[in-house]
């Protein structure tokens, strides 16, 4: 009998004896997006992988967040109240050491993980029990307010990679960023869009596509009203009177469509255009450079959409 897993990108994987080259990023982000939490007991289809992704957005270095369940694409996800019993002592053992590599494997240090990462994890999880089971059950830490909207594994995966390529840019010379990232091309063409902008002081693109990145579904600059005057009412911060990029982009989208929304925009959105983002359903959020103050961004964080920071 073999004494290795076959993982998906063909590495012959053994937990008692690999190399560190063994732990494929790919690898983890596809099983812990196949792999659902609560072993299945969730009212749908809920993965570590998002699960790691939340984390990540809470702990002080988001970094051990994303990679703190990693082990468990080789480990399986196994429910807190077996894994620690007597019977499990050396699977513990044997994730430990795993864990420690696949930290190891990533340029982290197992001892510099911060302990917030832990409270991070069981306050995602207590969010996780009070939003996505049937019966909620007493956990003694306080839930996030955010709300989570489950993916699906392929977008799970999808947006795992994009974190770790946002977190790890030293480690994702890989075959994923060898050619043009989607994340490039659609800020790319948020940038061109923004040039159609007539506010001299400040020109915004958004760029509106779906989550398979086959379709651009909207777009728009700062401008004003249809048929308006194309120039500013005032050139202070804040009065131009013009529509947000954002907000031109959200009201030309076909609302028939279910289809996930990603928005990419140059500049990080304002706490109003971040409602309307909210509200128009747009699971994902990307954007370049930082805007006046981060109200925007923190609410879409809190209202549970995936936020980052395009870094080329
Ligand atoms: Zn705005």
């Amino acid at each position: 009998m073999s004494n290795y897993i076959m993982t998906n990108s063909g590495v012959k994987f053994n937990v008692f004896s690999y190399d560190l080259d063994d732990i494929n990023i790919f690898d983890i982000a596809h099983a812990l997006s196949n792999m659902c939490r609560f072993a299945g007991h969730v009212k749908n289809f809920y993965s570590v992988a998002q699960h790691s992704i939340l984390v990540s957005m809470f702990a002080s270095d988001p970094r051990y967040g994303l990679l703190h369940d990693a082990s468990e694409a080789y480990l399986l996800d196994i429910p807190s109240p077996i894994k620690r019993s007597q019977a499990f002592s050396e699977y513990r053992d044997i994730e430990r050491k795993l864990q420690r590599s696949i930290y190891e494997r990533f340029g982290l240090s197992a001892d510099s993980e911060p302990s917030d990462v832990h409270v991070a994890d069981q306050r995602v999880c207590a969010t996780e029990i009070q939003q996505l089971l049937h019966h909620s059950f007493d956990f003694q830490y306080e839930p996030y307010l955010t709300e989570i909207i489950a993916m699906s594994p392929k977008e799970a995966e999808r947006a795992f990679i994009e974190r770790f390529i946002t977190l790890f840019p030293e480690h994702s010379k890989t075959r994923a960023v060898e050619r043009v990232s989607w994340d490039a091309t659609w800020m790319t063409m948020a940038r061109q869009i923004a040039q159609r902008s007539y506010d001299p002081r400040l020109k915004v693109g958004a760029v509106i596509v779906n989550d398979e990145n086959t379709m651009i579904l909207s777009h728009g600059y700062n401008g004003n009203y249809r048929g308006g005057p194309n120039e500013t009412e005032s050139s202070e911060p804040g009065k131009s009177g013009m529509i947000h990029a954002e907000l031109n982009a959200i009201i030309k989208l076909d609302y028939h469509s279910l289809q996930q929304k990603y928005l990419y925009v140059t500049h990080s959105p304002c706490e109003m255009c971040a409602k309307a983002i909210i509200n128009a359903r747009i699971s994902k959020v990307v954007y370049e450079s930082d805007y006046r103050d981060f109200s925007g961004i923190t609410l879409l964080k809190k209202a549970g959409v995936l936020v980052h920071k395009f870094v080329l």
